[in-house]
């Protein structure tokens, strides 16, 4: 590795590049560490460059590859930080000072304590610029490269653990997969050698035994994609050792049964080639009965998001496809840094330092829940179950954060900023694209909420949606102010749109017996009276429906066994417009909906398009959601259950 064949890789993604600028940092770290060799004695500076290279594969600007030359200097050298702000500037000092106070951290003796020191300080310095953290992920990363080189097995093990607990998880965090995998397989060798040792051998091994039919199957895949004229990059993936093996021992399943022998990845340019590309596959290949995953329509909880399938290959081997966009490829490969740097190469340098430390905002809440935490152990758990699962942290527009539970939607997120946005609730942008009020909304979003007092009130439907007691609290307030007929009225319609929805054209016809039982069930006098709470908001007209109903009546025939789903067919009127599909897919995916099948039934004479599908469903809470969500979109003019 040398100096010039970073500022190669450096200049292809920014185009004003201070090449001398870099030289220069090259050579006063090279001059710093002259006297200093590596473990394995070479000299020192090959340290420095290799931790510059590996940022260059995340784009990163010009002043975190000064920084990355420069990490180790005021550490291990004569030269100083001031040393450092003179020669560089104060931003680069700034980030040198983030690195160099990182790596402070390690030297206490108890575990426990050392792993949550680790942890807070990591968070704090993050908190000032993630830019810190990723050049620290990248200096542990060509350290964790060369462990190796250090004798003492104790030291080796000591580091490969501290990483394992704290860099994996920070890594894992910023969503740094590429990264991510690498530090965690080195860690599996360092600390469970044996196991590593067969992992490697039985992946090597399928790859020998494996290689012609790869090759023939990635030549008749690339020929198949060409000749239906999708555009598509394909290459083999390289598999993860450590998960394959957390996999075999969670599931107590062999090798053969979990590593798919043959695993390939189809990159295309949109949503739709994804879709198309999965089709042409399928029709070259039989794919394996239900092991397709549409994480596109339904995401993963960490936002990931492709299709998978696997097919039965080349002479019967299994072969396992992953097929997404080049924008999703991105996100999942560099996470984090992929949204700052790739979404803004062309912003100008110091405008990205500005975004990172907007967007670092959210690390700062986490250190509030670490000085709420009573015990260190707490915070620990905090961070493991509690902030990353059952929270999400979005933005406002000036980059306050606000924290909400998991599933919270854009009509949670006003109610929490204030009761009179939520009751004026106009319209919102989540990352500037315009979205419904029950849009879920995830960690990282930046929500916009325009509120105007023509908006007389809440909608009514919002109470099926919302996720936090106050919003529940705050419309249910709103609809008791409100007259008895307006209510009535009100629920009248909702009962009326809610039966509309589910495909039942009339309420059941209930003996005078069953209804007073009914009445009495939900606590009012008459069935004036009942209506007219729906439309208070105080009882759920879901909940009517259910106690009418029983399940196998709104859903059919129970379960598939295999994902305990119910598989519903529901059709849709819309008028035509670009991205509705797109668009029904993201509504779905954000509602973990799956969908498995779409019919266009064509369309008539007004533009408006028929659509059939058929959606997998948890529960009737779940087909509830969808149908109400597919109903508040734009251009929605009919949505029913079939
Ligand atoms: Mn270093």
């Amino acid at each position: 590795m040398n100096i010039s064949q970073i500022i190669k890789a450096a200049s292809k993604y920014t185009p004003g590049l201070d090449e001398q600028r870099i030289l220069d940092a090259y050579v006063f770290a090279e001059k710093a560490h002259k006297e200093q060799k590596r473990d394995d004695g070479a000299p020192y500076i090959t340290h420095p460059l290799e931790t510059c290279m590996i940022l260059t594969s995340l784009q990163a600007d010009e002043d975190m590859l000064i920084t990355a030359l420069l990490h180790d200097v005021p550490e291990n050298t004569g030269f100083t930080l001031k040393d450092i702000e003179a020669k560089f500037g104060k931003e680069v000092a700034f980030l040198v000072e983030g690195v160099t106070k990182l790596s402070r951290v390690y030297y206490k003796h108890n575990m426990v304590d050392r792993q949550i020191e680790s942890l807070k300080r990591l968070f704090l310095h993050s908190a000032k610029d993630l830019r810190i953290i990723l050049v620290k992920l990248s200096d542990r990363l060509h350290n964790m490269r060369t462990l190796d080189n250090i004798q003492n097995e104790s030291k080796r093990l000591f580091i490969a653990n501290e990483t394992l607990e704290i860099y994996v998880p920070v890594a894992n965090l910023l969503g740094i997969w590429e990264i991510k995998s690498e530090i965690e397989d080195l860690c599996f060798k360092y600390i469970h050698p044996t196991d590593y040792a067969k992992m490697n051998f039985l992946v090597e091994q399928s790859a020998i035994r494996n290689d012609q039919i790869l090759k023939e199957t990635l030549r008749i895949t690339k020929n198949i994609m060409k000749s239906k004229g999708i555009n598509a990059e394909i290459y083999a993936r390289k598999k993860n050792l450590y998960s394959i093996f957390k996999k075999m021992v969670r599931t107590g399943r062999q090798f053969k049964d979990i590593y798919d022998l043959i695993a390939l990845r189809v990159i295309v340019n949109d949503i739709d080639e994804c879709y198309l590309a999965l089709g042409v596959i399928h029709q070259t290949f039989k794919p394996k009965p239900k092991r397709v995953k549409d994480y596109i329509a339904v995401p993963k909880i960490n936002g990931y998001r492709s299709i998978h399938t696997t097919v039965f290959g080349m002479d019967g081997i299994i072969t396992e496809f992953q097929i997404r966009t080049k924008q999703m490829h991105l996100d999942d490969e560099y996470g984090i840094a992929a949204h700052y740097f790739y979404d803004y190469s062309n912003t100008k340098k110091e405008k990205i330092g500005e975004i990172f430390r907007e967007h670092a905002d959210w690390a700062k809440k986490i250190l509030n829940i670490q000085k709420e935490a009573k015990t260190s152990g707490d915070f620990v758990d905090g961070m493991k179950f509690d902030i990353f699962q059952d929270r999400i942290f979005v933005f406002t527009p000036r980059g306050d954060v606000v924290d909400l539970p998991y599933g919270s939607n854009i009509v949670d997120f006003a109610y929490h900023i204030h009761s009179d946005i939520g009751d004026h609730l106009l319209s919102a942008e989540v990352n500037g694209e315009p979205v419904i009020p029950t849009t879920q909304l995830k960690t990282g979003d930046t929500v916009k909420i325009e509120s105007s007092d023509k908006v007389t009130g809440p909608k009514r439907e919002w109470l099926q949606f919302v996720k936090t007691g106050l919003a529940k609290t705050k419309i249910k307030e709103f609809f008791r102010k409100q007259s008895t007929r307006k209510n009535y009225n009100a629920g009248l319609a909702l009962l009326e749109k809610e039966l509309n929805l589910l495909g039942i054209d009339e309420l059941k016809k209930t003996s005078p017996k069953e209804e007073s039982k009914f009445l009495k069930d939900f606590g009012v006098k008459s069935k004036r009276e009942l209506i007219a709470s729906i439309g208070s908001g105080d009882i759920n007209v879901k909940n009517i429906i259910r106690a009418m109903y029983s399940r196998e009546e709104l859903l059919g025939t129970p379960p598939k066994k295999k994902n305990n789903c119910y598989e519903i067919e529901i059709n849709i009127i819309f008028k035509d417009r670009i991205g509705f599909l797109r668009d029904i897919a993201m509504l779905f995916s954000n509602l973990g909906v799956n969908i498995s099948q779409i019919k266009n039934l064509g369309s008539n004479s007004n533009m408006q398009k028929y659509l059939s599908m058929t959606i997998e469903v948890r529960s009737i809470e779940h087909l509830d959601s969808a149908l109400m969500s597919v109903n508040l979109m734009k251009g929605i003019v009919k949505v029913w259950k079939g």
